[in-house]
């Protein structure tokens, strides 16, 4: 259920409403808007439904939710969310740009890679330390030791980091270091993994399953934003379909939808949408003509030689392009680049 408050609610009405709904065991998530409060609640049904608070004074209506999320709706929050990354926002009416190889595989070629993407103008260096793979014998991650190359690539460049958790156990560590953390496709219903991420207090950017509907993707995001952690950043990253001349089907239309239902910002990730380093440079022009709030895309300074995703990966040359183009398709969306 969604309470919205009338605009001219006091504090102490707003107060004796969130009172009622917790003494009736319910879980209260607040979205002060810039109009209206709006207050979520979560609980039992039939303790909903008896909570009498259609008449206190303050409330202007009370809305069922019928969906089985609900933090994630715009009926919880009307305006697009801004995720505040350490100064670099994410949503309004940047462009943010996530880059980088897939995974940290030395030193050297990470603090390369960070150096090349932030000349191509990226705000966020990807890279993988804890890589999950389909074979047991391809290269796993540097594990700790990749996330001190990570920590070492910001110090240098002031680049943020977005690297993957792959297990709730690993989360303290990996947060320790990342200004971002994914959670992949692979792990997109892993619960335990989103209710650890939900309990930390640094955004979580969540890759959409591999086979995942909008409604088990946004399920996903509702996880974490009831642990009460609200920085949640979607990424569409393509999906299984019949093809296969592609490695996934980039679904860009759940972008566009996911924007009409979420006010949560969504970016794009077309590598992995696509598996194929020629079709990435046009599907990132899409994705942002389409109203993505921003990129993900790997970059390496070799991809020949990369231990993951070469295919995909793009060379910092190729980058800069594709960033070019980004740049005037942005202006177009009457949006600007991070
Ligand atoms: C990645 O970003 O390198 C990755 C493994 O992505 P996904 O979870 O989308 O496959
Ligand atoms: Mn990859």
């Amino acid at each position: 259920m969604i309470i919205v408050m009338n605009p001219q609610a006091s504090k102490e009405e707003l107060q004796r409403v969130i009172d009622r709904i917790t003494e009736a065991h319910c879980k209260v998530h607040l979205s002060e808007g810039q109009v209206r409060t709006i207050i979520g609640v979560i609980g039992e049904k039939k303790m909903i439904a008896e909570l009498p608070v259609e008449a206190m004074d303050g409330v202007e209506k009370v809305v069922a939710v019928t969906e089985s999320y609900k933090l994630v709706t715009r009926e919880f929050k009307q305006e697009g969310t801004v995720v505040d990354v350490g100064g670099v926002l994410v949503g309004g009416d940047n462009i943010v740009t996530m880059a980088g190889p897939c995974a940290v595989e030395s030193r050297e070629q990470l603090l390369e890679s960070a150096r090349l993407v932030k000349e191509g103008g990226a705000q966020f260096l990807r890279g993988g330390a804890y890589k999950p793979r389909t074979s047991p014998y391809a290269f796993q991650g540097l594990e700790e030791k990749g996330l001190e190359f990570l920590a070492e690539a910001r110090a240098k460049t002031g680049l943020k980091i977005v690297t993957e958790v792959i297990d709730a156990q690993s989360v303290p560590t990996v947060a320790d270091c990342a200004d971002v953390l994914q959670v992949g496709a692979r792990n997109m219903q892993n619960f335990q993994l989103l209710k650890a991420v939900g309990r930390i207090n640094k955004p979580v950017l969540l890759k959409r399953g591999m086979a995942a509907t909008l409604n088990e993707w946004l399920n996903a995001a509702e996880y974490i934003m009831n642990e009460g952690n609200y920085n949640v950043i979607l990424c569409e990253r393509g999906i299984r379909t019949f093809e296969d001349y592609t490695r996934n089907t980039l679904d860009l239309s759940a972008v566009a939808a996911v924007k009409t239902i979420s006010h949560l910002p969504v970016i794009v990730d077309p590598s992995h949408g696509t598996g194929v380093w020629q079709l990435v440079r046009p599907m990132a022009r899409a994705a942002i003509a389409t109203g993505a709030d921003g990129l993900m895309i790997e970059v390496h300074p070799n991809p020949a030689i990369a231990l993951s995703d070469g295919k995909q990966s793009l060379t910092p040359k190729k980058f800069s392009l594709l960033m070019n183009d980004v740049a005037a398709i942005a202006g177009v969306m009457g949006r600007k680049l991070a």
